[in-house]
């Protein structure tokens, strides 16, 4: 739309948060010479720790290698069940699948969208290796619940992480409450290195299978005791990583004061329903997704086309559960298991909340969706 005195407003779902911190940080690395493991990237995985509370973080080239190796790391194998959500991002259930074991999806809590606990107990097995839980959108699982879970029926407990940076249940940061978990540091998270992912755990052998496995198996200059890959992280990766990690937590604030001011003004608003926060947890907003309800006057495919119009960047996740992804539809998943899911995939939308959305922002989102209903 071009009209001269009239510019259209562009709120993107996402966008990276970086700075001059970010950018003196890689001329830093540029000048040092070392590009590729070295010092940096063990200085971002001290803070990393650290900053999560736990022993060891492993850096490594992405979220879905750190998923691979954190699950190789802890033997899983061919016959191994792994049980974890379908509503989820779809590397946390090949992860499971790279391992020749077999993902066994259980339904959501559809106020949270999390992994329901007692959806998870009625599909353990004697096969049942793991659990993992994914603290989707930010907002972390019941890890009480499932401690106690992987505890009673000695299941290793892992957590997906890649969406919940710094976000707390009881007080106590995910990724450390599993025997392993991951983070990953793509650019829409809450924190980014570009590419790049991170393993945490409180477990020595872990964390030295896991650092074996990113570097060829090689537990000296080239002696190879396993089969291993390369997928290490960068030194510029790690150096953006360790700016940002001091950023963390006042972006985490905006994320919050953002989900904060849209549910305060989207909750007068029939027919759609704001994110519910579980009271134990600290939710970081990875994402900000609305359910709309049956009384809305559009169907939410409608709405988000009516957004795009106005500038609005939006997003579903995700549009349908795993289970009916074309790959797993093909490995034999029946279509109609956990319907909390397949319900949620039709009806989330996710709206901008990231830390470069203003104040302003979000008026011209609340008065754009107010303008659509008065229209419809
Ligand atoms: C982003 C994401 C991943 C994968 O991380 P990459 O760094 O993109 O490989 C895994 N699980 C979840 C839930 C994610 O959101």
């Amino acid at each position: 739309m071009v009209c001269g005195a009239y510019i259209m407003k562009t709120i993107p779902i996402a966008k990276p948060f970086l700075g001059k911190e970010e950018l003196e940080a890689v001329k830093r690395v540029m000048k040092s010479g070392i590009l590729a493991h070295g010092p940096e990237v063990e200085a971002f995985e001290k803070e990393f720790a650290e900053y999560i509370g736990v022993k060891y973080a492993v850096a490594v080239a992405n979220g879905t290698a750190a998923l691979d190796l954190a699950l190789k790391a802890i033997g899983v194998k061919e016959g191994d069940e792994v049980i974890t959500t379908p509503f989820t991002f779809i590397a946390t259930a090949n992860a499971i699948l790279f391992q020749r074991a077999k993902p066994v999806f259980a339904d959501i809590d559809p106020k949270t969208y999390n992994l329901d606990q007692n959806e998870v107990l009625e599909k353990i097995t004697n096969k049942t290796k793991a659990i993992i839980v994914v603290h989707l959108y930010g907002q972390p699982a019941d890890m009480k619940a499932f401690k106690e879970i992987a505890e009673d029926h000695k299941l290793y407990l892992i957590e997906d992480s890649a969406q919940a940076h710094g976000a707390e249940f009881m007080g106590q940061k995910t990724g450390s409450f599993g025997d392993v978990a991951i983070f990953s540091f793509y650019p829409t998270k809450n924190m980014t290195t570009g590419e790049g992912g991170m393993v945490t755990t409180n477990n020595k052998e872990i964390a030295d299978r896991v650092k074996l496995l990113r570097n060829h198996g090689q537990s000296e200059k080239y002696l190879h005791v396993e089969l291993g890959w390369n997928l290490r992280m960068t030194s510029i990766a790690a150096a953006i990583g360790r700016a940002q990690l001091r950023k963390l937590d006042k972006f985490n604030e905006i994320r919050r004061r953002n989900a904060e001011l849209l549910t305060r003004r989207l909750s007068r608003i029939r027919g759609i329903t704001p994110p519910y926060v579980d009271p134990r947890v600290k939710h970081v907003f990875h994402q900000y997704v609305v359910r709309i309800e049956d009384d809305f006057p559009l169907s939410r495919d409608e709405l988000q086309k009516l957004l795009r119009e106005k500038g609005i960047g939006t997003a579903i996740h995700y549009p349908r559960p795993i289970f009916q992804q074309p790959l797993y539809k093909r490995l034999g998943y029946k279509q109609d298991i956990c319907p909390n899911a397949i319900d949620a995939s039709k009806r989330v939308l996710s709206l901008p909340v990231h830390p470069l959305v203003e104040p302003s922002d979000i008026e011209y989102i609340i008065n754009s969706i107010q303008e659509i209903i008065s229209l419809a």
